[in-house]
C-alpha cells in the first residue's frame, strides 16, 4: 500500500486568504473485487488490465511502470514472473479495518488520520487468493507509487514473510525519488514520514505494538501509516549508512535480543535533524536525477532553511529541468511558512530567473507552468497558484 499526504496547503505566503478544498461530487466508481477488469496491452514484465468505463490513458501507465520495473529489478532482482497491473482513475479506500481496500474515486480516497491529518491512498499490491485478483491496484500513473507496490509484488515472489513494517520500509524508500528523462531516481529523504514521525515521538511500547503487526491484521488506517512511515525511518537509517538495498543483512542485523531497542535507535537516528542536513547536499550532486530526486518533497519539512537551499541551488542550476523542480519546491516550500513579504518578493524574484526559458515537454506541464508564474504577479490569485501547482505534481508530490 501506497499513502502519501495531500498538496501544499498554500500556494502563496501568508496575508493572503486561507482556502478550502471543494466539495466535489462523491461518486464510487463501481467495482467488485472479482470482476471486469479488461485486459488491454502487453508490456515487457508487465500486463496492463483497466476498469471498464475508467478514463485510463495507457501510454501515461506505461511511462510510469517501464522505469518502475527497471528500478526495481535493479535493486531486487528479475521478475520471475509477469506483473499484473489494475488501473483506474481515482484512488484506494479502506474498508473492515483496514482488511479491505476497494477502488474509489479520489475523494472517496481521502482519510482523516487521527493525529496526522489527510491521507490519500494511491495504489496497493494483493496477492490474490480464490475469491481475488493478485497483482497491483493503482489509481493514477505515477512512477513512484508504481514502484512501491513493484517492491511488494517483488518480494511477494522472494521474500513472501518479511514483517510489514520492514517490506513498507523498503517500498517506501525505493519508491521516494524522482522520474528523471524517463529513469526512476530513488531518493529514499521521504519528508512526509520524517516530519509526522517527529510530532509522534513514538515509544518503545508504540513500537513493540507496530511492528508485530502483519498484513493480515485488522488494524486503523492511523496503525497502517504508522507502519509505513517506521518501516520508512528504519530501513532509510541502513540505507544510508551501506548505500545499497542489501535488505536481508539489516534484518539480520535487527534479529537478537534487544530488536525493539535497535528499531527505536535506528528510528532516532533518521529523525534527527542532522539527516536532512547531510542529505541535502545531494542538490550539488553530479546527476542532474539525483538532484532532481533531492529537491522533490523538501517542502514538506516547513523548513526555513530548506527553503534558503532550494533558492540557493536553485540558482547555481544548470539543468533546466532540475531548476524548474526545484523552484516549485520552494513555492510549495514558502506557501507551508510565514516568511516576510521582503522575503517572499526575493524567492519570487529568483523563481522567475529560474523558470526562464524552461520548456515543459508535455504540453500540460507548460501549461501549468505558465499559469503559476501568471498568478505570482498578480495578488489574490491562489487557487489558480494551487490548481498549476497539481499540473506540475511530478516535481513536488512523494
Ligand atoms: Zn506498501
Amino acid at each position: 500500500m501506497a499513502p502519501s499526504s495531500r498538496s501544499p496547503h498554500r500556494a502563496l505566503p501568508p496575508a493572503t486568504p486561507s482556502l478550502r478544498a471543494p466539495v466535489a461530487a462523491l461518486v464510487i466508481i463501481l467495482l467488485g473485487a472479482c470482476g471486469g477488469w479488461r485486459r488491454t496491452q502487453e508490456f515487457d514484465g508487465w500486463t496492463l488490465y483497466e476498469m471498464p468505463g475508467a478514463a485510463i490513458e495507457a501510454a501515461a501507465f506505461e511511462a510510469a511502470f517501464s522505469p518502475a520495473l527497471d528500478a526495481v529489478q535493479a535493486e531486487l532482482g528479475e521478475f520471475k514472473n509477469s506483473v499484473a497491473v489494475h488501473a483506474w482513475d481515482g484512488s484506494v479506500r479502506i474498508t473492515d479495518h483496514g482488511r479491505e481496500h476497494v477502488q474509489a474515486s479520489e475523494d472517496q480516497g481521502v482519510h482523516e488520520v487521527p493525529g496526522i491529518g489527510p491521507a490519500r491512498i494511491q495504489a496497493y499490491h494483493a496477492r490474490g487468493g480464490a475469491f481475488s485478483k493478485a497483482g497491483v491496484f493503482i489509481g493514477a500513473p505515477d512512477a513512484g507509487t508504481a514502484v512501491h507496490e513493484l517492491v511488494h509484488a517483488r518480494l511477494a515472489e522472494d521474500d513472501p514473510n518479511l514483517p510489514l513494517w520492514f517490506e513498507e520500509g523498503v517500498a517506501s524508500i525505493l519508491g521516494d525519488g524522482a522520474l528523471y528523462e524517463g529513469r526512476w531516481v530513488a531518493d529514499g529523504l521521504a519528508c512526509w514520514p520524517l516530519r509526522e514521525l517527529r510530532e509522534e515521538n513514538l515509544s518503545h511500547d508504540d513500537i513493540e505494538r507496530l511492528i508485530a503487526i502483519q498484513s493480515t491484521d485488522h488494524v486503523s488506517v492511523r496503525d497502517n501509516v504508522l507502519v509505513h512511515f517506521l518501516g520508512w525511518a528504519v530501513v532509510f537509517d541502513f540505507y544510508r549508512e551501506t548505500g545499497s538495498m542489501n535488505y536481508r543483512e539489516w534484518l539480520a542485523e535487527l534479529d537478537g535480543g534487544e530488536r525493539v531497542n535497535e528499531i527505536h535507535r535506528r528510528m532516532q537516528s533518521t529523525l534527527n535533524p542532522a539527516t536532512e542536513k547531510a542529505w541535502i547536499r545531494r542538490l550539488g550532486d553530479s546527476d542532474p536525477g539525483v538532484r532532481m530526486a533531492t529537491a522533490k518533497g523538501l517542502w514538506k519539512l516547513r523548513s526555513r532553511v530548506v527553503l534558503d537551499k532550494l533558492v540557493h541551488a536553485m540558482r547555481l542550476e544548470v539543468d533546466p529541468q532540475v531548476r524548474a523542480g526545484l523552484a516549485i519546491n520552494a513555492l510549495a516550500a514558502a506557501g507551508e511558512i510565514s516568511i516576510s513579504w521582503k522575503h517572499w518578493r526575493y524567492v519570487r524574484e529568483v523563481v522567475e530567473q529560474a523558470l526562464e526559458g524552461v520548456v515543459m515537454q508535455d504540453p500540460q506541464e507548460q501549461a501549468a507552468l505558465s499559469k503559476l508564474m501568471r498568478s505570482y504577479s498578480n495578488q489574490g490569485e491562489e487557487q489558480i497558484a494551487l490548481d498549476a501547482l497539481r499540473g506540475l505534481s511530478r516535481f513536488w508530490q512523494e
